[in-house]
């Protein structure tokens, strides 16, 4: 169950207090405080662990100091969405704000290389007025001889040439708990030029003791990949975890299954997901179309399968898209063969704004739909 307070309300105030202690009272039922610090105002919710079938919700709504109470319908208490739910979604982060309404590019490297290949790539997103990116210093990779990112030591400088060029926020990946102290440290070292969204890459959706170490800070928001073989509620369940350790600035990201009967593409897009994770939770919905594809083959009218699948996913409502870039993808790393090139991003934009555009208008029919 969760007890929507009046905006702004007071946490160490009388309401507040004379409601935790009826619900002290109650038998079985742990009371957790959340607080969201919004741009304009502070969101304030009591979620209800335990035995909550026996409380009455009428007579918690009596009580001064409280807007609406819900319960919950799904497993996913606090990031699910449920019947007569008034929580909006999403969060701001370093100035840029994340919701199920609006859209921001990834571009980025797969992998950091050379500081002139990332200077390049941020250079190019500054001049197409882009604040996101994606970055990667730690590699979760198939085969232990590969590179597996350069893993600290370019935190300094990638932070800071992102400030450089503008970028407030870069999606990072991280495999283990002391990749979010480097970052953290790193981005205090340098003054924090930037921010990072710490990646759940799809190898991990279900490491729950990394899930529950990335929840337990809240400083900086959680991207969370769906695992490529597991069902989309236990993807949802294993965002849960974050938010239950308490950070719900959580995204979540489609990124194909994998199974043969995706090829030629490296994984079976399943991108129709949008719209199912933003009815089922409130979070805002990313879209991986260069994992889901894993290649840059063209088709047959000019357009890239990435570019086709990308705009499957906007035109269904995706608010960001993770999207693999390298000045020259013969010589990245990691994924060259899927990355797109700089001289692309323009068109890419282009095509995106297209189908961003078609969805804001199909919104328009879901309206109509709604009333008929
Ligand atoms: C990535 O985004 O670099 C990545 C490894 O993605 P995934 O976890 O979806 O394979
Ligand atoms: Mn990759």
């Amino acid at each position: 169950m969760i007890i929507i307070l009046q905006p702004d309300i007071d946490r160490k105030g009388d309401e507040v207090s004379t409601l935790l202690n009826y619900l002290e009272t109650k038998p079985a039922i742990t009371p957790r405080f959340h607080q969201i610090k919004g741009e304009d105002r502070t969101v304030s919710e009591i979620y209800l662990l335990g035995q909550t079938t026996e409380l009455d919700e009428d007579e918690i709504e009596q009580f001064s100091g409280v807007e609406r109470v819900v319960r919950v319908s799904k497993p996913y208490a606090v990031l699910g969405r449920h019947r007569g739910d008034i929580r909006s979604s999403g969060f701001t982060y370093n100035g840029v704000t994340f919701n199920q309404d609006n859209f921001h590019l990834f571009a980025g490297l797969c992998a950091i290389d050379t500081p002139a290949h990332v200077e390049e790539m941020m250079k190019h997103l500054k001049d197409y007025d882009q604040v996101c990116t994606r970055m990667g210093a730690y590699k979760p990779r198939t085969n232990p001889y590969s590179f597996q990112g350069l893993e600290a030591d370019c935190l300094p400088w990638v932070f800071e040439l992102a400030g450089k060029y503008g970028l407030r926020v870069i999606a990072m990946e991280v495999t283990h708990g002391s990749h979010v102290s480097e970052i953290l440290e790193a981005l205090e070292a340098t003054g924090h030029p930037t921010g990072v969204i710490l990646q759940i890459g799809t190898r991990n959706t279900q490491n729950f003791e990394l899930l529950k170490e990335v929840g337990r800070q809240q400083q900086l928001p959680v991207m969370i990949k769906r695992g490529f073989g597991i069902t989309l509620d236990e993807s949802l369940n294993a965002a849960e975890y974050l938010a239950s350790e308490g950070n719900h600035k959580v995204i979540f990201c489609l990124r194909g299954m994998k199974t043969h009967m995706g090829d030629p593409h490296r994984n079976f897009v399943d991108f129709a997901h949008v719209p199912v994770v933003k009815r089922l939770t409130l979070m805002p919905v990313g879209i991986d179309p260069s994992h889901s594809v894993g290649t840059r083959e063209q088709a047959a009218d000019g357009l890239l399968d990435i570019m086709h699948t990308t705009a499957q996913g906007i035109i269904a409502g995706a608010n960001m898209a993770l999207v693999d870039f390298h000045p020259q993808p013969q010589k990245a790393l990691v994924d060259g063969p899927q990355a797109l090139r700089l001289e692309e991003l323009p068109l890419f934009l282009e095509d995106i704004a297209i189908v961003r555009q078609a969805y804001e208008s199909r919104k328009k029919i879901g309206e109509k739909m709604r009333n008929l």
